[in-house]
């Protein structure tokens, strides 16, 4: 056996399986073995599941400190609300960007009119200390660039591919984007990046390797091009960036540099000293037990 992974070759990963609000998720970031695929440091895959008008993802307004929350949707619509005043619903092929700085606060709700299947990606991208004490912001974008190949597409959510840049906020060199193949897809890469694909729907083949719903290929920094084949139609999540030079640390829904900034975080959304604003949505309030590290509080 060898203790590290050549330069050609694909590691897979397989998701663990979460709850988040009334949805099943499949959790391919973080994991024990790989915490963060560049400046990514959690992908979930919500769904697909059955909603209503007047249910769906259901997440109560809740904090967020140090990240962006990337929602990228491949069916149906769910409605955001956040402690900046956005009310903004989110249909498939849509992205919306929430930069939580040093705290906002957010739900995610039913919209109230939309009744069919809901299936989408949420990410969180760890920010750097330029940005991670500053103000919250949000974007929404309605239409990103698309690059179309001969077996397929790809939709740049952020950063650039193949020369096509999303016009979404992006403060690290990475790059997010959703490829849609029937076929070879030969997506040029940037070598100083490490990337994770994460499978949707479909089956694609991969350095040998077959990858469903629920795996995440990894691929190491030094390659130029991703050689991936699909059978039938498929929807892939591609993440890359450069390797995080610095050690992050997620507890909750906080990405932070030490236990301390966790604590204040935490004491400000149990206290709800303002810190993290106010939403508006019928939706309670998500509390937590205090972080592990600290004794028992009542
Ligand atoms: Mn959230």
């Amino acid at each position: 056996m060898q203790e590290f992974a050549p330069p050609d070759d694909v590691e897979v990963l397989s998701a663990h399986h979460a709850q988040v609000g009334a949805l099943r998720v499949r959790r391919s970031l973080p994991q024990r073995r790989r915490r963060t695929v560049g400046a990514w440091c959690f992908a979930d895959h919500m769904g697909p599941a059955d909603v209503t008008e007047g249910s769906g993802l259901d997440v109560g307004p809740h904090p967020h400190t140090g990240l962006q929350t990337v929602t990228w949707l491949t069916d149906g619509q769910a409605l955001h609300r956040d402690s900046l005043g956005t009310e903004q619903v989110i249909a498939a092929g849509e992205l919306n960007l929430m930069t939580a700085g040093n705290g906002v606060s957010h739900a995610e709700e039913a919209t109230g009119h939309y009744r069919g299947t809901l299936q989408g990606i949420q990410l969180w991208i760890a920010q750097g200390d330029e940005s991670r004490d500053a103000a919250a912001d949000f974007e929404h974008h309605g239409d990103l660039p698309r690059v179309e190949f001969a077996q397929g597409s790809a939709t740049v959510l952020l950063g650039d591919l193949a020369g096509t840049r999303s016009p979404a906020r992006c403060d690290h060199p990475l790059v997010g984007a959703e490829l849609r193949l029937n076929g070879r897809l030969p997506i040029p890469l940037e070598p100083t990046f490490e990337y994770g694909a994460i499978v949707l729907d479909g089956l694609v083949e991969l350095g040998g390797h077959e990858l469903g719903p629920g795996t995440m290929a990894y691929l190491n920094p030094g390659r130029d091009e991703l050689g991936l084949f699909a059978r039938s139609a498929s929807t892939v999540i591609l993440l890359g960036g450069v390797p995080l030079q610095e050690e992050i640390f997620m507890w909750w829904n906080f990405v932070a540099r030490s236990r301390a900034e966790i604590d204040a975080a935490y004491d400000s959304w149990r206290n709800n000293d303002g810190r993290f604003g106010k939403v508006d949505s019928g939706l309670a309030r998500v509390e937590t037990a205090p972080p592990y590290w600290r004794s028992r509080e009542s």
